[in-house]
């Protein structure tokens, strides 16, 4: 072939698109939009604006869809991690090892309960928590993993599970990316002591703000969390223990209770458009190539998708910029592993410490996946991301038209 002639992209290209965002919140709002407001609408009648009975209720259905036997409602998936790692007694002189390619509330709210979080390497495949790893770490002053299901994917909840009941140790799931995913059957957050969850509007399950809950099958874990959240109150103003302030409002509750009916068709969605995502790079032979590698999926579990990570093997920083330059919304997840966050600079941890958290922080890039994104859209962002790749042409130049 002669190298001057550009090889036009193998993928055809539907002449409508000429962008695609990163996320569409509208597309699973606007559907519903009646059923929600009608929703709002109650909460706003009964003036019972935080905690209550919605609160209650929305309660009984995450434990249901999470298979334990409690959720607790409360303010943020951060707020979540905090009262589970209180809850269980975790603070000053304790270690708990967690991973450094997550999002910081992980590790913040262990530096916040004053524990120490002590970071470990990551899986290389699937972005999760190596249990070797984290066994190696254990010390006499480690008390809880916080393992964290990435992008929407179990971490290997039955060899970590095996090492804490092994060294008497709490496990607390971050499961803020995670509703309805599974791994042998079991869904994230029923396999440690305490699940944590977020309902900020990007995750999977969205309030229309700031919204959480924790899930256990613990009855004594289940009702100090419901104290914590009201500043230790055990009913009547009698303080056993000093909480914090962290409670579900009713109007978020009532957004998510009717969201949460499409919880299933929504998760279905996106694992649809994961797989069209495999499909199209087949097709092009994007996944052939090395340059650029699809998400591994365990064939275990059940992958919810909140974020489609690829890796991206060179110049993942260049991809990112001309991809948005085309029209396609892309992100990365996370461009700067915890350890080496200037605020842990105190812990001691140097760059090359944990290599593959620090691989992926460099290769990841996220591509859209929300419900509700078109075939159409997909094959526009795979025929770009094949023509950056290949270099098949110059900067900013989106491919719109088939050759
Ligand atoms: C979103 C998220 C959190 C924090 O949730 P907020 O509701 O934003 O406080 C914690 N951990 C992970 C892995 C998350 O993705």
């Amino acid at each position: 072939m002669n190298a001057d002639v550009p090889s036009p992209p193998s993928l055809p290209f539907s002449a409508s698109v000429q962008s695609v965002p990163f996320i569409d919140l509208k597309r699973m709002h606007e559907p519903i939009h009646d059923e929600l407001m009608r929703s709002i609408e109650d909460v706003v009648r009964s003036q019972q604006f935080v905690l209550g009975s919605v609160v209650c209720s929305l309660e009984q259905q995450l434990a249901q869809a999470c298979g334990t036997a409690h959720a607790v409602g409360c303010a943020s998936g951060t707020d979540a991690l905090i009262l589970a790692l209180l809850a269980l007694g975790i603070g000053p002189g304790d270690e708990v090892i967690t991973s450094p390619f997550t999002f910081f509330a992980t590790a913040g709210a262990i530096v916040r309960v004053g524990a120490r979080p002590v970071f470990v390497d990551i899986d290389p495949q699937t972005f999760n928590i190596d249990p070797a790893a984290v066994e190696a770490a254990i010390t006499r002053r480690t008390a809880a993993i916080v393992p964290v299901h990435l992008f929407g994917q179990l971490a290997d909840m039955p060899a970590l599970t095996s090492i804490a009941d092994r060294h008497g140790l709490a496990v607390v799931e971050d499961a803020c990316q995670a509703i309805g995913a599974t791994l042998h059957g079991r869904p994230a957050g029923s396999w440690g002591d305490v699940g944590c969850f977020s309902l900020f509007p990007t995750k999977n399950l969205g309030a229309f703000g700031d919204g959480g809950f924790l899930t256990t099958n613990n009855a004594h874990l289940a009702g100090r969390l419901r104290q914590l959240r009201v500043h230790g109150d055990a009913g009547g103003y009698n303080h056993q223990f000093v909480g914090i302030n962290s409670r579900l409002d009713a109007l978020q509750a009532a957004i998510v209770q009717v969201k949460l009916r499409r919880l299933p068709e929504w998760t279905r969605l996106r694992q649809q458009n994961a797989r069209r995502y495999a499909e199209l790079f087949a097709e092009c032979g994007l996944d052939q190539g090395g340059e650029v590698s699809l998400p591994f999926v365990r064939s275990d579990g059940e992958h919810v998708f909140n974020q489609f990570s690829l890796r991206v093997s060179r110049n993942r920083d260049d991809v990112l910029r001309q991809l948005r330059a085309r029209g396609v919304g892309c992100t990365v997840y996370y461009p700067t592993p915890l350890h080496l966050q200037p605020c842990f600079a105190s812990l001691g941890y140097r760059p090359g410490q944990l290599p593959f958290a620090e691989q992926a922080a460099n290769e990841a890039l996220a591509l859209p996946i929300f419900p509700g994104l078109t075939a159409a859209e997909q094959r526009f962002v795979v025929a770009n991301l094949e023509d950056i790749v290949r270099g098949t042409a110059g900067d900013a130049q989106p491919v719109r038209h088939a050759a």
